[in-house]
């Protein structure tokens, strides 16, 4: 069934995901009890939501877990690693911004020697994604972005259901025992907001911000450094280890856990010396992050637009303006004689 695409009436939707759900682990997006939305698994016969703009959390949840136990120690056995083990976990209802995240997170943990704690989770997910509707806080139209919306299965939706792609040898797997509701047809998948990634004429944003640097320290005073927006940010990755041994010093257990570019402690190293300790730098940083790419992804823009830091901001700050007004000094630096 790869690479091949098929019609899906409304009136099928619901026994199609149920015999989808039959096929094993599937987490939905859903309103959860205390009113959060988030993927997580369907209760008995609960369908997923498609409606739902953007999860609190994006997938990296999955992947790069907020807290994740790395080494054991203890004095007989020394440091042993920790095995993760997890049966196939469908995640359906992904949209472009969050499967081009993937994409980025990819090229991190996944380029050269792989992530031995990224690879298998990474292997273990199966993705379906579907086609969305922007709101005010989405930027994918705006600033397109170089990553791939990838997945195994995508859902167009349509005025009479989805037109369902099927997209990898594993989307053929699922898709195979759920035949008699895909009825096959030739008609191209309609325009959606997948079509914003993978660009590969993405502009390119200029190295020296001076042109905007007198807004950016401006909205970097208002930042209150919480950090929210690299938490709740798709393609963040930084982290930390932590290790926290037994008071008696015979066990420890070391943890890779979250960091976050915005707090004050990021840049400080052993002796206090901090080399980003002024909030505008570390907002210029993510900024520069965001928009720049930096590292072996340098000048891959790692935004994917997906709105969740400008709607989780509590200063209500935005990017958005200030990246739009340096694509805009840079293409017309370009363009002037
Ligand atoms: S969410 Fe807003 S206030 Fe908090 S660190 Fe990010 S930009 Fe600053
Ligand atoms: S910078 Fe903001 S809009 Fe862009 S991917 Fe991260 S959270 Fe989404």
């Amino acid at each position: 069934m790869k690479n091949r695409r098929f019609l899906l009436v409304g009136s099928d939707f619901e026994p199609f995901c149920m015999a989808l759900y039959g096929q094993g682990g599937i987490h939905i997006p859903k309103i959860c009890a205390d009113g959060g939305v988030r993927f997580a698994h369907p209760v008995e016969g609960e369908l997923p939501d498609l409606s739902l703009i953007r999860t609190i959390l994006p997938l990296k949840k999955y992947l790069f877990p907020p807290k994740d136990k790395v080494l054991s120690y203890s004095q007989d056995n020394g440091y042993q690693p920790v095995e993760y083990n997890s049966g196939k976990l469908l995640i359906f209802g992904v949209h472009p911004c969050d499967l081009a995240a993937i994409s980025y997170l990819d090229k991190i943990f996944l380029n050269g020697e792989p992530d031995a704690f990224y690879l298998p989770r990474r292997k273990s997910l199966a993705l379906i994604g579907v086609s969305c509707m922007p709101d005010k806080y989405c930027s994918c139209g705006d600033i397109a972005s170089p990553m791939p919306a990838d997945c195994d299965i995508f859902l167009y939706k349509i005025e009479t259901g989805y037109m369902v792609s099927c997209e990898s040898d594993e989307g053929s797997a699922i898709l195979s025992p759920l035949s008699p509701f895909l009825h096959e047809t030739d008609i191209l998948p309609p325009e959606s907001t997948r079509d914003n990634f993978s660009l590969n004429s993405v502009e390119k944003f200029p190295d020296d911000l001076s042109g905007v640097s007198s807004e950016l320290q401006e909205m970097a005073r208002s930042c209150l450094g919480c950090g929210a927006c690299s938490i709740c940010c798709p393609t963040c990755y930084c982290f930390d280890l932590l290790e926290l041994p037994s008071l008696n010093g015979e066990r420890a257990e070391r943890f890779r856990i979250w960091d976050n570019c915005l707090y004050q402690s990021h840049a400080e190293v052993a002796g206090g010396y901090n080399f980003r300790k002024a909030r505008t730098e570390r907002f210029d940083y993510r900024y520069r992050h965001k928009y720049l790419g930096f590292g072996q992804l340098q000048g891959i823009m790692s935004c994917v637009g997906c709105g969740r830091c400008i709607a989780n901001c509590p200063a209500g700050l935005d990017l958005r303006p200030l990246a739009c007004k340096a694509l805009k000094e840079s293409s017309h630096a370009a363009t002037s004689p």
